[in-house]
């Protein structure tokens, strides 16, 4: 951050008196810049143990796979940013069910959330951040070309959950970035 969103200033990066951490601070107008971790809301979409996974068209990781996920907005509740964000990347309409995962994605200052989902129609199309959407065997998941190590991690607790019966909440916390290739 360089200047003030409220008064256009150039901004200071300092410990505001009563702190414990640096802040952007705006001298002219006295607004402290606050940047906390932003919400990213998933879902695992099962359709008769089949899941639905979308081929990003945008970058980060175009190309690669993901679950449908994507940034809470205002106003909505946890379930409702995963059943929107579903219905924008794959145009399906999910139930959404129990919580499945929480990872702190702490170098993009990121908390992604996953919930179990239930897709009860196999109705689903590219929405514009997705190149394809397609169903999955547990057994045919990409798993080399899946986007996030979020998403592996989720996909990997659920598959080992619906195999032991039971519905669990996981936490993962990730500190750094995955050494892979990019896509093309
Ligand atoms: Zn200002």
């Amino acid at each position: 951050m360089n200047f003030c969103s409220h008064c256009g200033a150039k901004v200071q990066l300092r410990i505001p008196p009563g702190d414990q951490l640096p802040r952007y601070v705006c001298d002219a107008c006295g607004t402290v810049h606050y940047h906390n971790p932003r919400l990213v809301l998933g879902c695992i979409p099962d359709h008769g143990g089949q899941i639905l996974l979308c081929r990003r068209a945008i970058e980060p990781r175009r190309g690669y796979w993901t679950v449908p996920a994507g940034f809470m907005e205002n106003g909505e509740t946890l379930q409702q940013a995963a059943a929107r964000e579903c219905y924008e990347e794959a145009l399906a309409r999910v139930e959404i069910g129990s919580l499945a995962s929480i990872v702190h994605v702490l170098h993009a200052e990121q908390v992604h959330v996953f919930f179990r989902a239930n897709l009860p129609r196999a109705e689903f199309g590219a929405g514009v951040e997705s190149l394809e959407v397609a169903l999955f065997s547990p057994e045919d998941i990409p798993w080399a070309d899946i986007a996030f190590r979020s998403n592996e991690f989720a996909l990997r607790c659920y598959f080992k959950d619906k195999a032991a019966g039971r519905e669990m909440l996981h936490f993962e916390t990730l500190d750094r970035k995955p050494a892979r290739p990019k896509a093309e």
